[in-house]
């Protein structure tokens, strides 16, 4: 460890990308070999390693690690032997070598740079299945839009895959559908997925799909989906496309003039996506269920209020037919439907009244006409009666409303405050 700490020290540095990371060894090889078209799990040699605040980098000779490129997001997985175990959070290309970028779980590197590296499966299957989905959509792009379509971009993501396009227009409900269908169509035709190195010539008299400005070798890699997509590719893909099961297009969207965006998903994550669409209608049913049973609730409770009762609650306050009285209402906004329906009778006087909704007690104040004036109206009223009561409101001459009084209050000390108030402003009047 000393040793390679030296070697650090006399200025060993990474020479061939722009990326300067103190590497501890010097090194022996020239390049790293991706083996993970074949291999998720490998013993391998660790050629050189560096720390990054507090994460390990390690380059290995070989590697099942896949580096991100091509729009596929890197490997993520375990890379361990008898002195540590680390997690692979991301493995990045860095000219011809492949980094990883690691997190020590536990131990330390010590003398033995031999390691056992095994990718995360899952995740890695879940990639292969999003990426061969892209392909797949690709070519169905093109079927469906027109051969005026190019791809601009693409990632793909463990979880879903997103795909960007040239293409003036927004894709319809319909072009959706209908690119969702050939995919699926491909899905279910169980198709083979085949790959060949072959010489860039030979792949383009193929007809393989080349990206715009993208740099090849002499030597590509082509990826075949049957007769139906040809495309150079260093991804990795499932072997047959009956893997991915299904796929469907979440949403597209403009990402500038002429671009469009595909979001996507495959296989399990579209059960997921189904199933909370599922839920989130359910959930919008039942709060429209529970919002008719609430108004029914309403509705029954402005109708069962006794009128005859509160009407022979009348007092004279300062020579003014009064009535104070609590209602009992499911929605405070029924104060005002059950102050006129008592006005039938009550035509000449004062009315306040309250009623206690979700622990808040609102209350009403209405004048008849002859009552009212500038310095004795609901509005005026109704903020003198409900601020001893710690609520606030107003409203207009007639009839006015105020909110936000403590429940605390009792129906007897409400009513009492509400006769000191009114017993106040006369006062003033
Ligand atoms: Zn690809």
């Amino acid at each position: 460890m000393k040793k390679q700490r030296e070697l650090a020290k006399s200025g060993q540095k990474f020479i061939s990308d722009n990326i300067d990371f103190d590497w501890q060894l010097s090194f022996d090889k020239d390049h790293s070999i991706f083996e993970g078209y074949l291999n998720d799990q490998i013993e391998t040699k660790i050629v050189n390693y560096a720390f990054e605040d507090e994460n390990l980098i390690l380059v290995l000779y070989q590697t099942p690690f896949y580096a991100e490129s091509g729009g596929q997001i890197g490997d993520t997985g375990i890379i361990k032997n008898s002195d540590f175990s680390a997690r692979v959070l991301d493995t990045q290309k860095n000219g011809e070598f492949i980094l990883h970028f690691c997190q020590i779980d536990s131990g330390a590197i010590g003398d033995n740079l031999s390691v056992n590296c095994a990718i995360d499966l899952t995740r890695r299957k879940k990639i292969k299945n999003n990426h061969t989905a892209t392909h797949l959509l690709h070519q169905a792009v093109k079927d469906t839009l027109g051969n005026h379509v190019n791809q601009a971009g693409s990632l793909v993501d463990p979880d879903y895959l997103r795909f960007d396009i040239t293409h003036p227009n927004k894709i319809s409900k319909n072009e959706i559908n209908q690119i969702e269908e050939i995919v699926n169509q491909k899905i279910n035709d169980s198709i083979n997925v085949e790959t060949k190195i072959k010489s860039l010539d030979e792949a383009k008299k193929e007809g393989a799909t080349a990206l715009f400005g993208e740099k090849y070798g002499e030597m590509v890699r082509v990826v075949s989906i049957g007769n139906f997509s040809k495309e150079l590719c260093g991804g990795t893909h499932v072997s047959n496309t009956a893997e991915i099961e299904k796929f469907k297009i979440k949403h597209e969207k403009a990402i500038s003039s002429g671009v469009r965006r595909i979001h996507a998903i495959s296989s399990t994550e579209v059960d997921i996506f189904l199933q909370d669409l599922k839920n989130s209608q359910k959930n919008q049913i039942l709060a429209e269920q529970e919002r008719q049973i609430q108004k029914e609730l309403q509705k029954q409770l402005v109708e069962s209020v006794d009128f005859s009762q509160i009407l022979s609650q009348e007092i004279l306050m300062n020579g003014i037919q009064t009535i104070i009285s609590e209602v009992h209402l499911g929605n405070a906004g029924d104060l005002r439907v059950i102050d006129q329906k008592i006005r039938n009778n009550f035509s000449k006087g004062l009315i306040i009244l309250f009623t206690k909704v979700d622990d808040k007690i609102s209350l009403s104040v209405s004048l008849s006409s002859e009552l009212i004036s500038d310095s004795f109206n609901s509005g005026l009223l109704v903020k003198f009666i409900a601020t001893p009561l710690g609520g606030a409101g107003g409203g207009k001459n007639d009839f006015a409303m105020a909110g936000g009084i403590s429940s605390n209050n009792s129906e007897i000390e409400i009513i009492q405050s509400i006769k000191d108030s009114i017993e106040k402003i006369m006062e003033k009047k």
